[in-house]
């Protein structure tokens, strides 16, 4: 079941210069058993793990097993599920990785954007549409100022890839100075990647460190050029409901490391 646009345009605009605790509370009252948030352990997912966690200590995380995750992922990942967080894990359809692989090899995605895409289709874009089933809404670490293809991202957002169920971005206007703020303050477990040289971490064959004063995303499928750096998992909407532009309440208009 779909839901109605309403809430979210209602959210963008009450929510305008609030921060993320007031947005992920409204999102977890509004949608309660339907709602998850999408974590791959990134220094922005694990702000959201403790941040979503004091909103509501219930919440749902999920987080998808590509088959090529770096050791220091997992290891993160049980820190937080040692504190009690709940994470579902999903994995990739091994019919559909046994034929990407045995076709096309196992570094494929270094041929083209095209095999990239085609085995990012595979590990990530499958299984996330099946975490995503029955939501209404998800919440992501997604911030604007990662890569030229998040700049235009909402706060809150339907999210037209993914049957129109609502999409939240409570760090949209975050900076990575305050994400690490907020990480050294609250003592966060994270990856070790970040202190050598990782500034975002997604699979191990297609992410390396960067040097100082290169760009963040610079790591990720470096072979490519910047506005292709984007796994199918997070797509542009079609009806962005920014809580900074959106009509206020008398006229009421209108996400990570992956
Ligand atoms: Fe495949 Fe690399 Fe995409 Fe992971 S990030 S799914 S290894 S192309």
């Amino acid at each position: 079941m779909g839901i109605p646009t309403a809430p979210a345009a209602q959210a963008a605009g009450r929510f305008a210069s609030a921060g993320p605790e007031a947005l992920l509370d409204w999102a977890f009252r509004t949608f309660g058993r339907r709602i998850a948030v999408a974590t791959s352990f990134g220094a922005e997912d694990v702000v959201l793990l403790d941040v979503a966690r004091k909103v509501e200590p219930d919440a749902v995380f999920f987080a998808i097993d590509t088959g090529r995750l770096p050791e220091e992922t997992f290891l993160v990942a049980e820190a937080w599920r040692e504190r009690g967080a709940r994470i579902r894990w999903y994995f990739p359809e091994h019919a559909a990785v046994e034929g990407l692989v045995n076709e096309a090899g196992a570094y494929s995605f270094r041929d083209g954007v095209e095999e990239r895409k085609a085995c990012c289709a595979v590990r990530k874009v499958e299984p996330l549409q099946r975490a995503l089933s029955g939501l209404e809404a998800w919440i992501t670490g997604l911030r604007r100022d990662q890569s030229p293809t998040r700049a235009q991202i909402a706060s809150v957002e339907q999210d037209d890839a993914h049957g129109g169920i609502v999409k939240i971005n409570p760090l949209t206007s975050w900076t990575s100075e305050q994400v690490w703020d907020h990480i050294r303050a609250h003592r966060l477990p994270y990856s070790a990647l970040h202190d050598r040289g990782y500034p975002s971490v997604g699979c191990a064959p297609c992410t390396r460190a960067v040097q100082p004063g290169e760009h963040p995303r610079a790591g990720r499928w470096w072979w490519e050029s910047p506005e292709h750096k984007e796994c199918g998992l997070h797509r542009p909407s079609a009806a962005p409901r920014n809580a900074s532009n959106a009509p206020g309440p008398a006229g009421e208009g209108a996400g990570g490391n992956a």
